[in-house]
């Protein structure tokens, strides 16, 4: 029989489960891929497919088949965190999160009149009962009807803001940059319902502002660049954009009044004047498209009835005014590395490092093994874990020499290393501190550590 102190303790027992993320320690020998790393890169490493050969090249992918790939535990972890930072800024606009089937019917599709417009990227599949499917590139057909459901909805309840995070397909011709172009992969697609095309436009730049809150905390330059709305349609289009040599859309941006544009909304590219301003005075980029936004107007609302009752007199119904924006998470976090590795390393921006912290363990049997260095090393690095709440990286494959084991953790991209070297064994014992986002070493004990990594 449970006493009453068993339950309470059972209370609090759940109460810090809901309250507090655990975080652990994480060893080189169990997690599966790195053990198998190769360290042997360089002469194959082109300059501009450094996030695909990097990733490639440190088993952290594994393609299946062209454009589909296995994310391994390392990359798995630093896309976790990025969708984080995404829903934190989701819920900061007040936009919830939902999830809808990949699986969408040709019929729904038919409404909106997408199924014949879509060119060959639309993966088509059928059931056992010869019923004619895609799976899902967004969701503007699904999400629309499901709004269109409820028909209690009264403008006092408006702007409704759903959001999802879930894998999308394109069967593309060329797919090919590794995780910056591939037919499955993971995006971030919002759908906004409004009042009116003003209450709309609030919106759209509500949204506009959060994107850019999101690049800034991955340290990521982008810029807005004027788009082509394409299949998605509505009235206005704007993309978010990366400037990489890398980057396969084509932008004009403007040296007088800084606007820029997509080439596809240009016929005649003989005489191309700026959209804004009418300068010729222009600058033509290469750009990895990392977003796209989109003032939809009434074109999904208005196939699938989808409305509310007004707050005027006669409460008559209107149909909503639409907004669409998606992220490309995959490719985003594929552009950050791309944009900020060197050669030969992994740098991942600050925000999403799968790990901060690598602690390497002295090899076994040395003396430093024997004076107790790895055990005051594993207690430390338990002790990080929890003053900062975050995972640490243990280097144990101390059946190697430290020397040897570093190179290939130094091209893995953990900002810092903390080595018990020789001076673990003093008697108030010193760790050496690799700090390989200022290219600096430093000497210190247990307590600056703390101090230096806070
Ligand atoms: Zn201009």
């Amino acid at each position: 029989m449970l006493c009453l102190r068993h339950l309470v303790r059972c209370v609090d027992t759940h109460v810090m489960v809901v309250s507090v993320r655990y975080h652990n320690l994480y060893y080189w020998n169990q997690m599966f891929v790195l053990t198998n790393i190769n360290d042997s890169i360089g002469s194959h490493l082109s300059s501009t497919h450094r996030s695909q050969s990097l990733f490639k090249n440190k088993n952290l992918i594994s393609m299946t088949e062209k454009g589909l790939y296995v994310l391994m535990p390392y990359v798995v972890k630093a896309m976790n965190k990025l969708v984080d930072i995404i829903d934190d800024e989701m819920r900061q606009i007040n936009a919830h999160k939902i999830s809808m089937p990949s699986i969408v019917a040709k019929d729904l599709w038919d409404i909106s009149n997408r199924w014949e417009e879509s060119k060959e990227e639309l993966f088509r599949l059928t059931d056992r009962q010869k019923t004619s499917f895609c799976l899902a590139p967004t969701h503007e057909e699904v999400v629309t009807q499901l709004v269109s459901k409820t028909k209690h909805l009264s403008e006092s309840h408006l702007p409704i803001y759903l959001y999802q995070i879930t894998n999308k397909f394109r069967d593309e011709i060329k797919a090919k940059h590794g995780l910056l172009r591939g037919r499955e992969f993971l995006m971030k697609d919002l759908y906004t319902f409004d009042a009116n095309e003003e209450k709309a436009k609030e919106t759209y730049d509500k949204v506009c502002n959060a994107y850019e809150n999101i690049f800034k905390r991955i340290d990521l330059t982008v810029i807005k660049v004027r788009g082509s709305v394409g299949n998605i349609g509505g009235k206005y289009s704007q993309e978010f954009m990366l400037v990489s040599d890398l980057g396969e859309d084509e932008i004009y941006k403007c040296n007088v009044c800084e606007s820029a544009f997509n080439t596809e909304l240009i016929d005649n590219t003989d005489e191309v004047k700026c959209l804004t301003c009418n300068s010729n005075d222009l600058k033509k980029l290469n750009a990895i498209e990392v977003g796209h936004t989109f003032l939809l107007g009434t074109r999904y609302s208005h196939n699938f009835n989808a409305n509310y009752i007004s707050n005027d007199s006669e409460k008559s119904r209107k149909v909503f005014e639409m907004g669409c924006y998606g992220l490309g998470v995959t490719r985003i976090l594929a552009a950050s590395v791309e944009v900020l590795s060197q050669n030969y390393s992994i740098r991942w921006p600050k925000s999403l490092v799968p790990f901060r912290v690598c602690l390497v363990l002295p090899k076994k049997g040395s003396k430093e093994d024997v004076y107790n260095g790895t055990e005051f090393s594993l207690d430390f690095a338990k002790s990080l874990t929890n003053i900062f709440n975050e995972d640490v990286f243990i280097d144990d494959r101390t059946n190697q020499t430290i020397g040897k084991r570093l190179f290939g953790l130094q091209s893995l991209g953990f900002p810092y290393i903390i080595i018990a070297g020789k001076r673990i064994t003093e008697e108030i014992p010193i760790f050496e501190v690799i700090d390989n986002y200022r290219n600096d070493k430093y000497f210190m004990n247990h307590l600056d550590c703390i101090k230096f990594l806070g």
